[in-house]
């Protein structure tokens, strides 16, 4: 048995963190948020949740595929009954229309985070617990939190948050800076929650759009407060990273009225900038990034290809790793 952190309680951290003790270790996991979930977080309100980082996730390898059945047997997650719809913009000229395919696409309930939270269920967890510095020394990691807290004696590391945040960790920890070539990966977007009069079709709408990606209309979701939530695309986002909230609440008026004829009142609710948010297309993902002789492994969505079905799959993989390295110094002995 090893006694293994695991930084990062999104669905990495939890795949990888469920199926090490399944496996039989000892597992602590830090996450500096206030609850599990990352990227798959969603925002409590009285009117019910906003999900303002990943909107569904799909399920195409059998792996995950069985995960996703036995989510739905447990009432962990449900079908997204969505009706799908595109938006686009050809040279100024907007149009929408519906779109519908056969995809099967799957929401936590009440939640995003439902999953990752059960994955986590049993597994030591520390909110809002940065860690800001890693120290190897005789075998054993310690990690350094930011509120002055250390963690000691861990045979192994396994690191699942975004690359640039792995990067700032690694250089703060004076360790090889194995994360250079995927710094780039994650782009940013923001995310506007409104309530707003129907939209004519679509609770997904795809966006070909100057400034936005994704529409996403709450009512079918249960749990969900029945809003909408738009999300700008990377090259938008990046491009006005710092405006304040007030701006994208503008734009995201202006594009309903204007672009949509959304009539009545509209309100504005939440927005949030993810700084990395998905993947980019143009990039190889780099798989696992290791120091194997000390034990730190290192994954994401990322890792894989992005989304949260990669998340998944790259927390399999990590959790793999620490087993086939173990059996492989066993055999050397
Ligand atoms: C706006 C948006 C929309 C998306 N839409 C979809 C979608 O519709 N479908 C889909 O499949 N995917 C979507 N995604 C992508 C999906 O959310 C991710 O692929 C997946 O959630 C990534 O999980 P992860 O565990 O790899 O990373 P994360 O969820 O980012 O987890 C990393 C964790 O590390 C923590 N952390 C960071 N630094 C530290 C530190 N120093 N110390 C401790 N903890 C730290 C963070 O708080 C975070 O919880 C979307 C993402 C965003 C942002």
């Amino acid at each position: 048995m090893k006694k293994i952190a695991v930084l990062g309680a999104g669905l990495t951290g939890a795949s990888a963190a469920a199926s090490l003790v399944r496996q039989g270790h000892q597992v602590t996991v830090f996450d500096k948020g206030r609850a599990a979930g990352g990227r798959m977080s969603s925002k409590r309100t009285e009117q019910g949740y906003l999900d303002m980082g990943a909107q569904y996730f799909t399920a195409r390898s059998d792996v995950f595929t069985q995960q996703v059945k036995q989510w739905l047997e447990a009432g962990l997650v449900e079908l997204w009954r969505c009706k799908t719809a595109l938006l686009s913009d050809d040279e100024g000229v907007i149009s929408l229309t519906a779109s519908e395919d056969k995809q099967q696409r799957f929401i936590g309930i009440p939640s995003m985070q439902s999953p990752v939270s059960a994955l986590l269920q049993g597994i030591p967890l520390l909110t809002s617990c940065r860690i800001h510095k890693l120290d190897y020394q005789q075998q054993c990691w310690t990690l350094y939190a930011e509120d002055g807290q250390h963690y000691a004696g861990f045979d192994a590391v396994l690191v699942t948050v975004p690359p640039v945040q792995a990067q700032q960790l690694m250089t703060q920890s004076g360790l090889a800076n194995i994360f250079d070539s995927v710094t780039d990966l994650l782009e940013p977007c923001w995310a506007v929650a409104v309530q707003a009069q129907s939209i004519p079709y679509g609770d997904a709408i795809f966006c070909q759009h100057p400034q936005l990606r994704f529409i996403s209309h709450q009512q079918h979701k249960t749990g969900r407060s029945s809003c909408y939530i738009l999300h700008f695309n990377a090259q938008f986002s990046a491009l006005h990273l710092d405006e304040p909230a007030e701006f994208w609440f503008e734009r995201s008026s202006q594009i309903l009225r204007q672009e949509l004829q959304v009539k009545g009142d509209i309100k504005t609710l939440v927005a949030h900038r993810w700084l990395y948010a998905s993947q980019k297309d143009q990039m190889a993902p780099p798989g696992i990034l290791a120091m194997p002789a000390q034990q730190l492994w290192a994954a994401g969505d990322w890792s894989y290809g992005g989304r949260v079905e990669n998340a998944y799959l790259a927390g399999l993989q990590l959790a793999q790793a620490v087993h086939e390295y173990s059996d492989h110094t066993e055999a050397m002995r």
